[in-house]
């Protein structure tokens, strides 16, 4: 692989190997904050989802939010974690949209460790941590460039600030940028599986940070990481991994070392910037908070909530494949979707299970898809199957009952679909023979190139209703 470098010639990637790590943030789907009852509501007036703890107002005390630590555990379970005894810690910093001057996080005791999620490739990516931490204000920068240098005056929204995070921190076990992008779109069909997150990143709803080291091809000591913020698509993703990767590339061949820092991906320009040279984590005098006990679920609450896992997004990808025998793509796109329900219950009714796997995949991208009526669109691959609509019809039809319901031979009709007798298909096509016996002959003597046209002059013939597979199974039936 050669990517543009910084220096605007290209680096050849060839002998690295490019290791990423993911650290996910989400905003938990709760209906309050992590330690107070003030809500939390995306899209709010600035400062009304607000109360005394998160103001930081003096006398305030925080009490733990049992549904944040409920979604926690759903997580963890989901994540293949061991959900532990957990205990929060302050992270003591300044800044203007943290009004407490500490922000409450887990530190050394995360509620969830020791991991691992499945890609739909069958890659496994270690999950180092999940950890509870409460989200910060958000400062808004007026000025021309919304960047504190140069700005104006500078405003700060509370809304946000004590809205409950999971943090997902993963192993450095990502290869390259399709891998991290992977990961990245598995954790959230999880997160929204367990009901802890809407999955919204263009919301914010999840972050990520992303860690990027490269090393000689065959080495296992890890090289030095660089953590970029602010990537906000899956995209964006995978353009900072590889415009970092080749940077480091770069400055290593040009005999210089990468320097452990914080770097901001631009969208604008395709490039990541120092934003800081990386703290130590000592620099945070991280202690236990003084206000809140330990957080340690028990046994009993643990059990209970992985009695309750929905199925989850690799599990259904493997029920899909021995359902319908498809793989790969086809399989992963269609739960993403969430039409593996769907397509399951339209093979109970009788569909044909490929037939409807490849209409999950290529024809109902539509988000009402997953509302389309099962046995209805069971019958609609049947009809398509005993020849009684073509591949395009089918398509026309199934879009039809997506966007208003019905019956598929109701609306087949209506759209004047009409069934193609097989009788009258075989008089037509004994016509055309002879009427054209020398590209008869070339069909026959093996050219596959006159197949198109003999189904041309069907179709032409039938306005477009027969089935073409159905016509080369006649042409090749009278070739005997
Ligand atoms: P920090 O607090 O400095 O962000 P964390 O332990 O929270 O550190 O996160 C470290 C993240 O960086 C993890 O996702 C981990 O997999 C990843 N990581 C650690 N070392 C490397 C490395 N050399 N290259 C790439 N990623 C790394
Ligand atoms: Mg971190």
């Amino acid at each position: 692989m050669t990517i543009p470098a910084p220096s605007s010639t290209t680096v050849d990637l060839s002998k690295w190997e490019i290791v990423i790590g993911l650290e996910v943030h989400a905003e938990l789907a709760t209906a309050t904050k992590l330690f107070s009852a003030a809500p939390q509501l995306f899209g709010a007036a600035p400062n009304t989802n607000i109360d005394p703890l998160t103001l930081g107002l003096p006398g305030s005390l925080p009490v733990l939010n049992e549904q944040a630590v409920e979604l926690a555990i759903r997580v963890g379970l989901a994540l293949n974690c061991t959900v532990q005894r957990s205990v929060f810690a302050r992270k003591n910093y300044f800044y203007p949209d943290l009004p407490k001057d500490y922000q409450i996080s887990q530190y050394d005791q995360p509620i969830d460790i020791d991991g691992w999620l499945e890609l739909p490739s069958g890659k496994h990516v270690g999950i180092e941590r999940a950890h509870l931490e409460e989200d910060t204000g958000k400062s808004t920068h007026a000025g021309d460039t919304g960047r504190l240098q140069g700005a104006s005056s500078s405003l700060v929204d509370y809304n946000r600030a004590g809205v409950p995070l999971l943090e997902i921190v993963s192993r450095p076990d990502l290869r390259d940028a399709d891998q991290a992008r992977a990961y990245v779109s598995e954790l959230r069909s999880i997160l929204v599986a367990v009901g802890a997150s809407d999955g919204k990143m263009e919301e914010g709803s999840m972050r990520v940070d992303c860690n990027v080291s490269v090393r000689p091809q065959g080495s296992d000591t890890l090289g030095t990481r660089c953590e970029i913020k602010n990537v906000n698509s899956l995209r964006s993703l995978g353009r900072a991994v590889d415009y970092e990767a080749a940077r480091q590339v770069d400055l290593i061949e040009g005999g210089g070392t990468v320097r452990q820092e914080t770097r901001h991906w631009n969208e604008n320009d395709g490039r990541t910037h120092t934003l800081r040279v990386k703290e130590e984590a000592d620099d945070y005098r991280y202690f236990t908070d003084p206000d809140l006990v330990p957080c340690d679920p028990g046994d009993e609450w643990i059990e209970r909530v992985r009695a309750e896992l929905p199925v989850l997004p690799a599990a259904r990808r493997a029920r899909l494949v021995g359902a319908t025998g498809g793989g790969g793509e086809g399989v992963a796109i269609v739960v993403e979707r969430g039409l593996d329900g769907l397509v399951l219950a339209a093979i109970e009714a009788g569909a044909d299970a490929g037939r409807a796997l490849t209409h999950a995949e290529h024809n109902l991208s539509d988000e009402r898809s997953a509302e389309l009526d099962p046995s209805a669109f069971a019958k609609l691959v049947g009809m398509e199957i005993d020849g009684k609509l073509s591949a395009t019809q089918a398509k026309t039809v199934l879009a039809t009952l997506v966007a208003e319901g019905g019956d598929p031979a109701e609306v087949a009709a209506a759209a004047g679909f009409e069934a193609m007798d097989t009788s009258e298909l075989e008089g037509i096509v004994d016509g055309l023979i002879e009427a054209n016996p020398a590209e008869w002959a070339r069909f026959c003597g093996g050219d596959q190139k006159v197949t198109g046209f003999f189904v041309g002059q069907v179709m032409r013939a039938t306005k477009g209703q027969a089935d073409g597979k159905v016509v080369t199974q006649l042409l090749n039936a009278r070739k005997g």
